[in-house]
């Protein structure tokens, strides 16, 4: 039997996409690449805005024009959000909610293409954890520590989709990070929803405890995917910076820089915190990457609100930007709120900031040249060039050495090319 995965929205998504389709694997089982003919399709659906669900029931269509009579499964967010929705999609035949899609094995020894079952179970039933991690690249791998969220930010479903915050124990995670290093991968990106509320419900540890045992291993190298602001204490800064193993790279939420609508969003913080914040992370040391995400067009926002945002990240010392248009979902508290921002003004907003983006990235990475840092050489281009990620977060290009990939080498950064990389060489 072939099965097809393809995978929609983040790095979580992807780290159980990757251990689902490795558990399934055996002498009848053969893993095949989504553009192909396959008897099964599994699609892991993201729900965080409205073009992942478009871009899901696109799939959907594609695959069934490929293979018509193959079996189509849905899973993920939106089809814990949405299952009755997908279930009218014709060709689906399979709808598994949160708990439910680690249980894709047993399901497919039972369903046909003739079927249409749905099995989601209410998101407030699910409690338990379910370890994930990626295994498609030898060298870097996403470790799932933490799903679910407590939080309520005022445009987010990923609550409704994953529930409440729950987490392995310390350690589950050092036993799984031993067995990695075992498997010759050389980082480790811990990954979750809300990454720094580690251990909040069940058990009598916390994010910081967990950190402390992970700065006590030597190898391989660590990074933390994404973590809340207002959860970044500064003992666990401290933890961090003074590590041997956890690189100098934090990727902190902004959302907006204007106090407004920060309120709006329900969220933890301030602008006067988070800029604190970033100082701080900055004169521990100056190298250090930050990134942050950022939503333009939330409900009330202004031309000044949106002007206080571009001017607060011009202010700020922080590397690059994931930015977002906002996305009306449902049953959330913004999408009741009035001052509806028109489409058209999102997505201007949303280049100034792509724009403002890439000039940071620049200036971040021109900060960098002519000194050195521990690189991880993943991949190569026809044997030309090697590409790796130094420990703060900055893609360099060498040139073609044999015996370098999966290593971690010293590399110095030399030049800026016309396409905003860096060429280095070995040290
Ligand atoms: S912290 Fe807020 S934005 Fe992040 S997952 Fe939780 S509710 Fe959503």
């Amino acid at each position: 039997m072939k099965i097809a995965f393809h995978t929609l929205g983040c790095k979580l998504n992807f780290s159980e996409t990757s251990f689902i389709a490795n558990d399934l694997k055996n002498e009848e089982i053969e893993i095949t690449n989504f553009s192909d003919k396959s008897d099964v399709y599994v699609i892991n659906t993201c729900s965080v805005t409205e073009n992942a669900n478009k871009e899901c029931r696109q799939l959907i269509r594609k695959v069934k024009k490929i293979s018509p009579n193959s079996i189509i499964t849905i899973m993920g967010c939106y089809a814990q959000l949405k299952p009755d929705e997908l279930k009218q999609i014709e060709g689906v035949n399979l709808v598994l909610g949160a708990n439910e899609k680690f249980k894709l094995k047993e399901y497919l020894k039972k369903v046909t293409n003739k079927d249409s079952i749905i099995n989601v179970k209410p998101i407030h039933k699910i409690k338990s954890f379910k370890q994930s991690f990626s295994e498609k690249q030898r060298t870097r791998t996403f470790l799932k520590i933490q799903d679910g969220c407590n939080y309520k930010c005022s445009f987010c479903t990923i609550p409704l989709a994953r529930g409440k915050s729950r987490s392995d124990t310390i350690q589950n995670v050092k036993k799984q990070i031993k067995k990695l290093e075992i498997k010759g991968i050389k980082e480790i990106v811990l990954t979750g929803v809300n990454i720094g509320d580690f251990g909040i419900n069940e058990k009598n540890e916390n994010f910081h405890d967990l950190i402390k045992e992970i700065t006590k291993i030597k190898t391989p190298r660590i990074r933390i995917s994404s973590i809340e602001p207002n959860l970044l204490t500064d003992e666990i800064l401290n933890l961090i910076m003074n590590s041997k193993n956890i690189v100098p790279h934090f990727h902190i939420p902004l959302q907006s820089g204007s106090d407004k609508i920060l309120k709006l969003m329900r969220r933890r913080y301030n602008t006067t915190y988070y800029r604190k914040l970033i100082n701080k992370i900055k004169s521990f040391n100056q190298s250090t990457c930050i990134g942050a995400d950022v939503i333009v067009g939330f409900p009330g926002e202004q031309e000044s609100d949106f002007n206080d945002t571009v001017e607060f990240i011009k202010s700020l010392p922080v590397s690059y930007l994931h930015v977002f248009s906002y996305s009306e979902r449902e049953n959330t508290v913004a999408k009741n709120m009035d001052g509806l921002v028109e489409i058209k003004t999102r997505k201007k907003r949303s280049q100034i900031l792509r724009n403002l983006s890439s000039k940071k990235k620049n200036k971040f990475y021109l900060e960098n040249l002519k000194t050195s840092r521990p690189t991880l050489i993943e991949s190569g281009n026809e044997k030309e060039t090697l590409n790796g990620y130094t420990d703060n977060y900055i893609k360099v290009e060498i040139p073609y050495k044999k015996g370098l990939e999966n290593k971690i080498v010293e590399i110095n950064m030399d030049t800026l090319n016309r396409n905003g990389n860096i060429k280095g060489f070995l040290n």
